[in-house]
Order: structure tokens, then C-alpha cells, then sequence
């Protein structure tokens, strides 16, 4: 059996490796190292496939959310609306711009914003609700649109671990998460769904003036005419080498996807009935494009787990052991004071296993098999 990895980009890098190679050596022989054809090339097709009408490129994804925030005019003092349970990134750029951000509750199945708490939450500072599409499970997209719509807010998509789910709205129509909210931001870092060889991010919006202000910020404030700038911006690109790798990934998104999606099912027939384990959920809504395959343990000592997994050559992961309303550079703004207990309960449950396109039967039956065995025997 090949060794066990939560990700394994090592070898689906092979399996496209000739394609690869032969794009960054055509970048290098280029020599045209930042923007230029291949990196617009690619922001044009990933438009496409996402039905979005810009992509503008990026350095990673937590700059594609600081930039949102700034282009929206969000400023000191503002509000914004956004889950507690994620990844710090989300709201760490609100903070860095002096905007609070007012952490709600998730819905325990989908570990998506709850649209049913985003209204109480709103005041008159509130500018943004920033969801989540965590682990690769879309938010509520067409009550969070609803709400904002409502309260004049804007909505700024945190897509970065669910490129390429489809959203379906109830009157039928069909739009991929990232193109809903007025501006959605995803991140290329290598183990995310859509993968780079290093660092990479970018922005998708439908507005016109958006896409120039998103633009213009990501290049220093500039405006069209070069060495004129007229905001403050700051420097964030996508580098043409990382583009093109990019570009071809982006032409296996779909079979990517198709993969992470059978191992899940694979998982979830293991799993299912099991009184300890309470397989992902999956909203009729969206289509879940399984970032992460992440399981809630009932009654199960989940630290003893990871460890007798680890023992086996099993990794799992805790994303996240510790909610953003209790990290420490949150007590700035109060948020250790509020109480999430939905939030504080996942994150005490919560357990990842590998997932990836590369993952085997045979590999995912032996991680089966250990987790069912640890739980028989431990568990009451
Ligand atoms: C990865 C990630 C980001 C940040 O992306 P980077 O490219 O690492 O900056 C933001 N939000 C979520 C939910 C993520 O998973």
C-alpha cells in the first residue's frame, strides 16, 4: 500500500506531469515572469468555468479577501458578519483593517453560516456578511443573498476550499459558489481543490467597477494610467509560472472533484450506522466537492484516535481546534466574551481524514478499518 498522506499532491502531480513541465519551461523561455498572456489566459478560463464575469488574480486567498473588503470600502469601525468556525484568515484581514468582525454561530450539519442568526447580528455598522463554504460545502447562498439584499449589505464569498460546487437556487437556477456574492475570493495554495505550486489567490465578480477597483488595489492603487495612483492599494500577483500550472489543473478540476466525491462515498458507506460517527452532511442545495472529509465523533476520545491512527501511519486532522472568537487576537475586540456554544462543541468533535484525488480502495479500507476498530474497542 502507498503511504497514507492527508493530501497527496505528489502523485497526481505525476500523473500530469509532462504538461507541467512543458508549460513553466515555455514560461521560463518566455521570460515574462509576472502578468502578461498566461496569467490573463487563465483568469479568462477559470471566468468560464466558474460564470463569473472577472477573475482578478492574486497573491494568495487571504489577500483576495483583504483586497474584497477594501474594494467594498469597508473601513475601521465597520462590521462585518462571518462564522467563527474557519480558518483564521477569513476574519484575520478583517481585524488588520480595523473592522470587527461579529462572529455567529454555523449550522451544526453543514458547519456553514446559520442564516437564521445573520439578522440579529446586523446594526447599523454592519457593512458585509463574509460566509464560509467550508470544507468544501456551500453555504446557505440564496438566504444569505436574501438577507443582504434586505438589509443593503454586501456579501463577500469565502470560496477557498469549494471551487467548482454548484449552487441551486430554488427557482431552478444553477450558479457556482464564488459567483454569488457580490465578490467571491478563493486561494491555490497547494492543497486546496484547485492547487498551485505555491501560492496563488483570486477574486470573481459580476460588477464591472468592482473588477477595476478590485484590480487597481491588487497593483498598488494604480489607475490606467501607469505611476498615477489613486487609492491606497497594495501589491498582490499571481506569478505567470504558477498560472500556468493553474491553467492546466483548472482542465482537471471537474475529474478532481469526481475523485474527492468517491472517496467520500467510499468513506460514507463505511461509516454509515455507526452510532460514534456522524458521517458529512450533504445539502440538496449544493453539491458538496469534499475540500475535506470531516466527521463528528459522539462519545469517542478524540485525541486517543488521532493518535492510535497516527501509530498506523494514519493522519487525521482538527480544522479547527480552536474557533476565531477564542483566539487571542480576537480579545481586542471582545469576542472571548460572546458565546458560541454550537461553534465550541464542533470544534471539540470534529476529526478530518485524508482526502484527496489519489486516494485508493485499498488504502481508504485500512483507514477504515482503524478508525472502526479504535471506536469498537474504546467506545462505550
Ligand atoms: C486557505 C484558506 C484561506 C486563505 O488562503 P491562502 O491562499 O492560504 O492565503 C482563506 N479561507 C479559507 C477558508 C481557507 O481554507
Amino acid at each position: 500500500m502507498r503511504p497514507l498522506q492527508m493530501v497527496d499532491t505528489k502523485n497526481q502531480y505525476q500523473k500530469i506531469k509532462k504538461e507541467v513541465d512543458e508549460a513553466v519551461i515555455a514560461v521560463l523561455n518566455s521570460s515574462q515572469f509576472i502578468g502578461g498572456k498566461v496569467v490573463n489566459n487563465f483568469a479568462e478560463h477559470l471566468a468560464n468555468y466558474n460564470g463569473s464575469k472577472h477573475v482578478i488574480p492574486c497573491a494568495n486567498g487571504t489577500d483576495a479577501l483583504q483586497i474584497a473588503m477594501m474594494a467594498l470600502g469597508i473601513k475601521a469601525g465597520d462590521e462585518v458578519i462571518t462564522p467563527s468556525f474557519t480558518y483564521i484568515a477569513t476574519v484575520e484581514v478583517a481585524a488588520l483593517l480595523g473592522i470587527t468582525p461579529v462572529f455567529v454561530e454555523v449550522d451544526p450539519k453543514t458547519f456553514c453560516i446559520d442564516p437564521e442568526v445573520i439578522e440579529k447580528a446586523i446594526t447599523p455598522k454592519t457593512k458585509a456578511i463574509v460566509p464560509v463554504h467550508l470544507y468544501g460545502q456551500a453555504a446557505n447562498m440564496e438566504a444569505i443573498m436574501a438577507i443582504a439584499s434586505k438589509y443593503n449589505l454586501y456579501v463577500i464569498e469565502d470560496n477557498a476550499q469549494a471551487i467548482g460546487s454548484d449552487f441551486f437556487f430554488s427557482d431552478g437556477t444553477q450558479k457556482k459558489t464564488g459567483s454569488i456574492g457580490h465578490i467571491g475570493c478563493t486561494s491555490f495554495y497547494p492543497s486546496k481543490n484547485l492547487g498551485a505550486f505555491g501560492d496563488g489567490g483570486a477574486m470573481f465578480t459580476d460588477d464591472d467597477e468592482l473588477a477595476i477597483t478590485l484590480r487597481m488595489i491588487a497593483s498598488h492603487g494604480q489607475s490606467s494610467r501607469r505611476y498615477y495612483h489613486d487609492v491606497v492599494g497594495c501589491n498582490s500577483r499571481l506569478d505567470a509560472v504558477q498560472a500556468a500550472i493553474l491553467d492546466i489543473k483548472l482542465g482537471h478540476l471537474d475529474e478532481y472533484i469526481q475523485a474527492r466525491r468517491k472517496a467520500a462515498d467510499f468513506y460514507d458507506k463505511s461509516f454509515s450506522g455507526n452510532k460514534h460517527i456522524e458521517i458529512p452532511f450533504r445539502a440538496e442545495n449544493n453539491t458538496h466537492v469534499f475540500h475535506q472529509y470531516t466527521l463528528i465523533l459522539h462519545d469517542v476520545n478524540r485525541d486517543q484516535l488521532n493518535l492510535f491512527l497516527a501509530e498506523k501511519g494514519i493522519p487525521s486532522m482538527i480544522y479547527y481546534p480552536v474557533p476565531a472568537h477564542k483566539q487571542k487576537m480576537f480579545e481586542q475586540f471582545g469576542s472571548d466574551k460572546i458565546e458560541l456554544p454550537i461553534t465550541d462543541w464542533l470544534t471539540q468533535r470534529v476529526i478530518s481524514l485524508p482526502m484527496h484525488t489519489e486516494l485508493d480502495e485499498e488504502q481508504q479500507q485500512f483507514i477504515v478499518n482503524h478508525v472502526l476498530e479504535f471506536i469498537n474497542q474504546s467506545s462505550i
